[in-house]
Parts: structure tokens; sequence; C-alpha cells
């Protein structure tokens, strides 16, 4: 039995099979071979290159079947590098005349055809080099036996474990197969945790090791409270954590019976708690958690690991269909927020050093109008229900805001002019998440409808650590004094400018840190579905004038460790001993 810690990201306990997603480490060896070798590192190219073949005639048929004939055109170009006699050639002749291993011969010529091509100042060319670049990986993969599974072919219930799940990894995921998450890289809210979150599924990120020591198929346990991953338990670890998981779920049956309840303090206060989804396959969870609507829709997921970008139609349905079917409550539909640790496939997006300062979210959408307004009438177009909302991420200061703004006028001018209707009076939000925008934000308040609090990145910047990584993760305080001054501010700066201010970070969803946003006198609340009927209780049970004297004080302690310790003091002191239980305080 063997025992790994890592970062808890999903709350919950499962105990399962675990499947093994690859590394990717195609780190090849030269070894110089004998002349009597030649023939066999030869045969095993051809063969790598046969199975190569099959491997993608079978992804063509099964896409063919799925998304029609065109989309699966595009393996036309990797099956014609498999046939390219100028590069099997190459290969072929290295072996021979330097006496190398295929490996090393195979991945040096894949490597200059692709440099050569990437050499060029053409568009076709380089995306020619990136078929060649993955298919070259599969290849390697046939040569050095590294046939790792891949997410989508998941066909049973089973714990995921991997190095890192890319978001188009994550969104190709077929949802009702996975029951858990370990990574080894990743931190409290990169994209893994926060749709592990929204599932509802048990997670444990940033295990460092996980993918060294957990083998496909084997059980294991998977903590998501603790952050702990348990590898090969023995009979009674898992007989005790099964007694554990049971002891939680009866808990939250009992709070899941008043979900539906206002969340509406002891002393009258009322707030709206909606839901944060980015899939059409979560939907259902906002009314099963009792959610008030949604307050972030992360639209990005629809254009991640596509190979085309989806066009206005199908934008339009989809966002239709959100509203619709979470009327009469509303949707804020947060426009693309593609960057940092969230990429388009290639060629729309370079490789950057510092991906989360550089061209992400609206600095890429004012950069790409091409891209940005068909978004932007797709949601317009859809607002005609009169529930939509829409929200810009990533503003810095004023001049993106308004340049976003014209983007919109635009779009609703071409509408009017074709004759499409939409809602006239849609109103415009700003995610703060940037410090720039937390201090300007009584600037930013006087044009626009609301403010929606991005703890996740506001906290990354203000602090300068990386969310995503787990090594510095001990340096991400939701807490901070320095991020609670920003969250004060920006709640004051919009009150005096007559707009509601709501957070849907994820500092939302936990209940030490929702009371003190209500005594800091945040709006509104919006966090991953299942959070929703804890949070709820929680706000039932206490009182407006409590959470403000506790923010009061705790607004001028000097670190985060003696306000959560003071939060966890008072909230003990005033919940009873049931509600105490209950809530797990
Ligand atoms: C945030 O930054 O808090 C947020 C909600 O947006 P995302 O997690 O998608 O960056
Ligand atoms: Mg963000």
């Amino acid at each position: 039995m063997l025992k790994l810690k890592g970062i808890a990201a999903s709350s919950g306990i499962v105990i399962g099979k675990a499947y093994c997603l690859g590394k990717d480490d195609f780190s090849v060896i030269k070894r110089k071979i004998s002349y009597e070798e030649i023939s066999r590192e030869i045969y095993r190219l051809e063969e790598a290159l046969i199975d190569t073949r099959k491997e993608i005639v079978t992804i063509q048929d099964k896409i063919s079947k799925e998304l029609g004939f065109s989309e699966a055109k595009i393996f036309e170009a990797h099956l014609l590098v498999l046939e390219d006699r100028v590069l099997i050639e190459e290969v072929i002749k290295q072996i021979k005349n330097k006496k190398v291993n295929v490996e090393f011969a195979f991945s040096r010529s894949i490597n200059k055809y692709t440099e050569t091509l990437l050499g060029f100042d053409d568009k076709y060319l380089k995306e020619r080099a990136a078929d060649i670049k993955d298919i070259g990986k599969r290849v390697l993969k046939k040569l050095l036996k590294k046939d790792t599974p891949r997410a989508y072919e998941v066909k049973e219930k089973v714990i995921i474990v991997a190095h890192d799940l890319s978001p188009a990894e994550t969104a190709a995921l077929p949802k009702d197969k996975i029951i858990g998450f370990a990574t080894d890289i990743g931190g409290s809210t990169s994209h893994t945790a926060i749709i592990a979150r929204t599932l509802g599924i048990p997670a444990v990120v940033g295990l460092d090791v996980a993918t060294k020591h957990i083998v496909c198929d084997e059980t294991i346990i998977v903590d998501g409270y603790q952050g702990v991953v348990i590898v090969r338990p023995q009979e009674r670890t898992i007989k005790s954590y099964y007694k554990k998981s049971e002891q939680i779920l009866k808990a939250e049956k009992t709070i899941n019976i008043s979900r539906a309840l206002k969340p509406r303090t002891i002393d009258g206060k009322e707030t709206i708690v909606s839901a944060n989804i980015e899939f059409p396959e979560e939907l259902p969870l906002v009314k099963h958690f009792g959610a008030e609507g949604i307050g972030l829709y992360r639209t990005e997921y629809i254009f991640l690991g596509k190979n085309k970008l989806p066009s206005e139609e199908e934008q339009f349905k989809a966002y239709l269909n959100v509203a619709r079917t979470v009327k009469p409550s509303s949707v804020i539909i947060r426009t693309i927020d593609i960057g940092g640790d969230k990429f388009l496939s290639r060629p729309e997006m370079p490789h950057e050093f510092t991906p989360f300062l550089g061209w992400r979210a609206i600095r890429f959408c004012l950069a790409r109008p091409d891209i940005f307004k068909v978004q932007l009438r797709a949601i317009l177009r859809a607002s005609i229900e009169k529930n939509i909302r829409i929200m810009f991420p990533m503003i810095s200061g004023i001049s993106e805001l308004r340049e976003a703004k014209k983007l919109l006028d635009s779009c609703r001018r071409e509408l009017k002019k074709e004759g499409k209707r939409f809602d006239d009076d849609i109103k415009i939000g700003v995610m703060i998440e940037v410090p720039s925008a937390a201090l300007t934000a009584d600037i930013l308040a006087k044009e626009c409808d609301f403010f929606s609090i991005g703890t996740n990145d506001l906290i990354q910047y203000s602090l300068a650590v990386d969310r995503a990584n787990e090594k510095v993760a001990y340096l991400y305080e939701p807490a901070h004094p320095a991020v609670l001054r920003l969250i004060k501010d920006v709640i004051v700066s919009a009150h005096k400018n007559n707009i509601w201010v709501g957070m849907c970070g994820e500092m939302a969803g936990e209940f030490l840190f929702a009371f003190l946003l209500l005594g800091l006198g945040l709006d509104r609340l919006s966090m991953p579905p299942p959070r929703i009927p804890k949070i709820k209780e929680l706000i039932r049970k206490v009182k407006l004038s409590d959470a403000k004297e506790a923010a009061s004080n705790v607004i001028n302690f000097s670190t985060s460790v003696e306000i959560e310790k003071y939060l966890q003091d008072y909230l003990r002191a005033i919940l009873k001993g049931d509600s105490r239980q209950l809530l797990g305080i």
C-alpha cells in the first residue's frame, strides 16, 4: 500500500479502477546497430507504418460516422505522410549508412522535415508541419511500444490517472464513465480541478508521481477531502473508506433535501446562489442542485478540441438551449476565455512563454474580431429569450471594455440591418480578475451593469502565483489580506455606482469564505453546482449581522492563517451542534 499526497481539488471519496493516460514521453535513445540488425530495423519501420495506418483508418471511420465525411477528411494528410517515399527512404538511408536504430533515424527525419516546413512563412505549410509531427508521434509510439490509452476511449467506470489533462482532452471525456481524477500536476483552480468540482467527481491534483506509481487497472482510493490517493489499498483501508464515504453521502442527502429553499439569512438577507458550467451536459445539474440560474457559463469549451471553429449557428443553438433551460432564471454568458491554460488548436494560437500573462481572453478576442464577432452575434441572437447577460473576461482597464462594447454595438447594427431580433437591453458585465481592474473598479463600474469577481485569476495575478502549478500552491491563498482588500474595494466601488457585484471564482463555493464574502457585502455567489446545497444551507443558518462583524474584524488581520482560523472558530461558535455536524465545521 502506498499513500500519495497531493492537492485536494474536488471533495468526495471514490474507490475504483485506475485508467492511466500516458505522459506522451517520446524520448528516443540513439543506439548503434550491427550490419545484421539492419534488415530487422527496416522491418520494424514497415510494421510501425502499417500499424499506424490501420489506427488512422479506424479513427477516420469513427469520425466519419459520428461527425461526417468532411471532418474525417483531415486525416487524409496524415495518411499521405505515412506513404511519403522521400521520408521513408531518408529513414532507411540513415539506418543503413549510419547504422543507427530505427527510432532514432525516424525521429531525426521527422524533426528535419517539420523544421524545414516551419521555416516557411506559409500558413498551409505550417499546418502540414503539425500533421507530420502528430503522425511522427503515432509511429514512434508504435516503435517504442507506448500504446497509451486515450481519454475518449474509456468504456467502463474508472478513475483517470494522468500527468495532466488538456482542456481539449477533458472536453472529450465520456463524463458518465469517469468517477475520479488523480493527476501529477495542477493546482486547485486548474481546469481539471474546476471541471471535477462541477461534475461532483472526487479529484486530487499535483500528486507529482501518480503516473509513476499507479499501474493501469489496479484499485486506488481518491480522497478528495484530504488530497490523498492510496495505491494498492489493504482490505481494511478499503472498508474504512467505504464507511467514511457512506457517512458523507448521508450528510449530503440531508443537506440536499433543502436545496430548493431560498438562501436567506436568519435576519432576512436574501442572496442569489447560481451555478458555474462549462458543458451542455452539465445543464441538468443547475436545477438538480437548486441553483438560481447560471452565474458563469465558460463558453470556451465549445471551441476546444475542434479542428474547426464553431459557426454562429452552432453557437446560437448552444446559447439558446442554455437560456431556455434555465428560464425563468438568467444565464451570464462569458465570452471566450482562450489562452492561459486553454488553447485553440493550431494555427490560431502561437506558443507563448507566459501564456497566463499573454494573449488571453479579451486580448485575444479584440485582436481577432473575426472570431469574436461570430460569438457576439450568436449571444445577441440567443438573447431574444431576455434572460441572457454577457460578460467579458480578463478586462484590465476601461479601454478594453470600451473596445469590446464597440464591437458588440457593431454586431447589434449588423443584426438590425439583417432583420434579426435580440434583447435591446442586454446587461453587460465585467469580470474583475486582474488587479488593475480591481483597482480601477470605480471607473469600470460607470460603464457596465455588473461585476463578477474571478478570484481564480485575481489570486494568481495579485499574489504572482501560477494557479496551475502545484509547486507554488502553498502560496495560493484566497484569504490573503491583499486579496481581501481588493475584493472589499471592488464591492464598495460597485455599490457606490449602483451596480451589483458577484463572485464566480472557486472561492465563492468554500463555506468559510462564502460567510466572509456575505459580510463584505457581496451580492451574489456562483459556484460548481454540487457545492450549492451546502452553501445555501450555511446562509440559512447564519445572520448577516454576524457575517458583517466577522468580516470587519478579519479585514485587519495580517495573514490568511489567522483569518481562516478566526472564521472557523466564529462559525463554530454561532452554529448549532447539528448544523456544525452537517456542514462539517
Ligand atoms: C476566475 O478566474 O475566477 C474565473 C471564474 O474564471 P476561470 O477560472 O475560467 O479563469
Ligand atoms: Mg478567470
